[in-house]
């Protein structure tokens, strides 16, 4: 069966990690095309997708439950070598706050493992209103994923500021800070224009989600009637 294949309580080990933090409800093909940007650009060893159990960000709204949003990702990354899913979030009671996330798994990875925290553009300009925000580059690099018209730069005006002591380098393109451990990076890709609220919009308009999410997803998300639209008899 397809769910036992990617396991989320995996040896987390070392090397380059990826992490790519969300309420993935549901997982899209933006965050597939995103994590395959990064993975590919870094070369990294592996990208963890990391379901939000309590997303601090999005308390008002309702949010789908914990087991869906997992059973979904592990669907997703299941074709794909290298990308896993953790439920550590999961262990905590409360808002899933990033920078409890980023000692866990410090903790739990390889002394010399080196993460790479992914992040869209439009979530990071939001950072500092995220808990202990200031102490999130001294535990992971960070990659900041540009969009068109929304751009990290290298300007000294960049949200950048937020944090002491970095300045742009144009050697390694990154944002770097000597006192800090991990560098910020911007990366541009090519637009998915996808994100999970167009899925569950258009789900609940009846209109088809053909293309926006794999198709293992879109089964589940019919079997199991979400987003408002109706459970499939065939299930
Ligand atoms: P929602 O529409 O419910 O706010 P979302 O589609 O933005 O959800 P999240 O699970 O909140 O999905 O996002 C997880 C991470 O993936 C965030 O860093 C977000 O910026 C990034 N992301 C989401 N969609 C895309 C996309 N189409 N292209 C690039 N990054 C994306």
């Amino acid at each position: 069966m397809v769910m036992d294949k990617c396991e989320t309580e995996f040896s987390f080990g070392g090397g380059l990690v990826g992490i790519l933090g969300g309420t993935f409800d549901p997982v899209h093909q933006g965050h597939l095309a995103v994590a395959a940007r990064v993975k590919d650009y870094f070369s990294l060893d592996s990208v963890i997708f990391v379901p939000a159990w309590m997303p601090p960000h999005k308390q008002e709204a309702p949010v789908s439950s914990f087991a869906h949003r997992l059973a979904m990702l592990k669907l997703a990354v299941a074709a794909c070598p290298g990308f896993k899913v953790s439920s550590l979030e999961a262990e905590r009671s409360g808002p899933s706050y990033t920078i409890d996330t980023l000692v866990e798994l410090k903790n739990r990875l390889a002394d010399q493992a080196r993460i790479y925290f992914i992040i869209g553009i439009d979530a990071f300009v939001e950072i500092p209103s995220w808990k202990q925000y200031q102490r999130l580059p001294d535990l992971a690099n960070f990659v900041v994923i540009e969009r068109e018209g929304l751009k990290l730069g290298d300007d000294p005006g960049s949200v950048v500021a937020n944090f002491s002591g970095y300045s742009f380098d144009r050697e390694s393109k990154a944002w770097v800070a000597l006192d800090r451990k991990g560098r910020i990076y911007p990366l541009a890709m090519e637009p998915v224009n996808v994100s999970s609220t167009m899925v569950r919009q258009r789900i609940g308009e009846g209109k088809s989600i053909f293309g926006l999410v794999p198709g293992d997803i879109e089964d589940y998300i019919a079997r199991h009637g979400l987003y408002g639209g109706f459970a499939s008899l065939i299930s």
